[in-house]
């Protein structure tokens, strides 16, 4: 089963891909804006993104950078915007490729399924150093070692879970009740106090001022953002 998330604000463009894209057995989510799209993307793992341009919150050129880094699902670009110009900045910003409104539903589908092939004959990523960076800390994550002002951090394996959940997913709010659920399980997908007490450890091992935190951030009654 092909998982695809349509990212339109414009309701009746979005409905009739919805409808079409049911219809050839694809599980389809939808989005009105960028901000929801990214959520989408980190909740329910897409394997392939219709991007539009034109957002209500954000521009999909943003939705595309914020989305590269973590996620491999390939984005087509759906857009009003003609112009060579948009079309090199986005598939600079990492799209997969762009079709110019309006289009076919029958091209559409074509580059969709052309779009599925690619991703499933192109090997895993192997990554040989993942090492991410702020101006205080320094996490590897293949290493599984953070180092601050040239020493080691010692994290618990709590910590690091947690930690490496939320630098997985740059810039981009992961929801209380996932972080819950991956690193204590399903049963403590409501035990929110654990993730306060835990995030406060983590802040005070990492921020440079845990009471004002720059990457470990709080989206209170959300989730938890990680910004490098
Ligand atoms: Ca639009």
């Amino acid at each position: 089963m092909t998982r695809v998330l349509v990212v339109e604000d414009d309701a009746q463009l979005a409905r009739a891909l919805v409808i079409n894209l049911q219809a050839r057995q694809y599980t389809v989510d939808a989005a009105p804006d960028g901000g929801t799209a990214l959520r989408l993307v980190a909740a329910e793992q897409p394997d392939m993104i219709l991007l539009d341009l034109g957002l209500p919150d954000m521009d999909g050129i943003d939705v595309i950078k914020a989305l590269r880094g973590w996620s491999r699902a390939p984005v087509l670009v759906l857009s009003a915007r003609s112009g060579s110009e948009d079309k090199i900045r986005a598939l600079d910003a990492g799209a997969d490729d762009y079709m110019t409104k309006p289009f076919s539903m029958d091209e559409l589908l074509a580059r969709l399924r052309a779009a599925t092939r690619r991703t499933r004959e192109s090997p895993p990523p192997t990554h040989t150093a993942m090492v991410v960076s702020t101006d205080v800390f320094t996490i590897d994550l293949l290493a599984k070692k953070v180092r601050r002002a040239d020493r080691d951090v010692r994290l618990t394996p709590t910590e690091w879970h947690l930690l490496e959940i939320l630098v997985n997913h740059p810039g981009v709010l992961v929801s209380q009740r996932r972080l819950l659920t991956e690193v204590w399980g399903p049963s403590y997908s409501g035990k929110t106090n654990y993730l306060r007490v835990y995030m406060a450890q983590l802040r005070r091992k990492l921020e440079a001022d845990p009471a004002h935190p720059r990457h470990l951030i709080t989206e209170p009654g959300m989730g938890y953002r990680f910004e490098a």
